[in-house]
């Protein structure tokens, strides 16, 4: 099945009781018992709601995964993959990744004594350099927020398999429409459903996608007990948001490209972060794991004080000065200040992540009007 029907199709059934052709929002906490443990599969919502239910079948088809598991937020559903493991584990991150992964990584299990060690993942023998015997975990991002680095997921996966390693990757920038890392050998994937799943800026949430069983049923356990599960009206939200994936993400693609050619050739840009440049490091695998490169890039002016990347940040018209990412409006953020600022400074600046970044998230306006807003603004 190609991209676009499985996106309209996945997961979805008729409504059992109605015919209703899309779920409907069971917006309830409890279901009536005829007899103690008589029941239609539905006791309590925290543990089973039908909603949520038709929502995470359609994650699991979109991934193509034999099981999806929805959350209250992305950093739910990271929290609910860390808590598979024991205080003493070490899990091997990226040293570039969302901010609020490594504020949860490093401020949050750290103190329940799990180790993270952070390394640059764009060469896989940092990963394999530190792995040892209480090594239980590899959690990767690619591209990265928001330096579009890239990880190769296949040669991530070998090491997986060679320690019996469970490999996570954060798939929200890419978006199971450019990339689908389990067909790559990875164990589970996570997406801030928040993103372009959801894709409308109207919702938090997160998913977890995977094809083991017994994972599957510890992070069902996990889901249930520790409750980070999201309401029946989110969860229709990013079903609806899912049916049109692969039209906006044909778009963010379209409109990336476009934008980050133009800020390339702007005379008072001095780089831009996009993966789909024949010069960016990691082309070659981006090329290989990715179907499109997607609308997501940061950039530096050659002017690199802060001043100036405020300046810039605060003219821009249609861009929305936000945090967030992959609604269908277009949003510019300042990395340093907004979402990577949970980041000690000394850690952001060893890793490129300078002051002055700007990161982009494309949105699928009309190009020619994006491209109009972003060159008033930087001048
Ligand atoms: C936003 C984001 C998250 C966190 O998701 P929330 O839905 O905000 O909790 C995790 N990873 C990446 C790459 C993100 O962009």
């Amino acid at each position: 099945m190609k991209l676009g029907t499985k996106f309209i199709h996945a997961g979805a059934e008729p409504d059992p009781s109605t015919g209703a052709i899309w779920p409907p929002i069971y917006q309830t906490s409890t279901f009536v018992q005829a007899a103690p443990g008589d029941h239609k599969g539905y006791e309590y919502a925290r543990s089973q709601n039908p909603t949520r239910f038709a929502l995470e079948a359609a994650f699991a088809g979109i991934e193509n995964a034999r099981f999806g598991l929805a959350f209250g937020s992305g950093v739910a559903a990271t929290d609910a993959v860390i808590k598979l493991l024991q205080p003493g584990d070490e899990v091997i991150a990226g040293a570039d990744m969302y901010g609020g992964t490594y504020r949860l990584f490093s401020k949050v299990f750290a103190r329940f004594g799990i180790t993270f060690h952070y390394v640059d993942m764009t060469n896989v023998q940092n990963v394999a350099a530190v792995v040892n015997e209480k090594t239980k975990m590899i959690w990767a991002e690619t591209p990265t927020n928001p330096l579009m680095n890239i990880a190769d997921i296949e040669a991530l996966s070998a090491i997986a398999k060679q320690h019996k390693l469970i490999l996570v990757v954060d798939n929200t920038f890419a978006s199971p429409y450019l990339q689908n890392p389990l067909d790559l050998g990875a164990d589970i994937v996570m997406h801030s459903a928040t993103k372009y799943l959801g894709g409308h800026s109207d919702v938090i949430q997160g998913a977890l996608m995977l094809n083991d069983q017994q994972l599957r049923d510890e992070l069902y356990f996990i889901q249930k007990s520790c409750g980070a599960v999201p309401g029946p009206m989110d969860c229709f939200l990013v079903l609806r948001g899912i049916k049109t994936l692969h039209v906006r993400m044909q778009r963010h693609c379209e409109n990336g490209r476009q934008i980050a050619h133009f800020l390339r050739n702007h005379p008072a840009v001095e780089k831009v972060y996009w993966c789909g440049f024949e010069d960016h490091p990691g082309y070659a695998i981006a090329k290989k794991q990715m179907r499109d490169f997607g609308g997501m890039m940061s950039f530096t002016l050659k002017d690199d004080s802060v001043e100036n990347a405020r300046r810039v940040l605060s003219s821009t018209k249609l861009f929305a000065l936000a945090e967030s990412l992959g609604g269908v409006e277009s949003l510019i953020n300042h990395p340093a200040s907004m979402t990577h600022a949970s980041i000690p400074r000394e850690e952001r600046i060893k890793n490129g992540l300078t002051d002055s970044l700007i990161r982009l998230s494309v949105g699928i306006e009309d190009a020619d009007d994006l491209i109009e807003d972003l060159n008033q603004a930087i001048g």
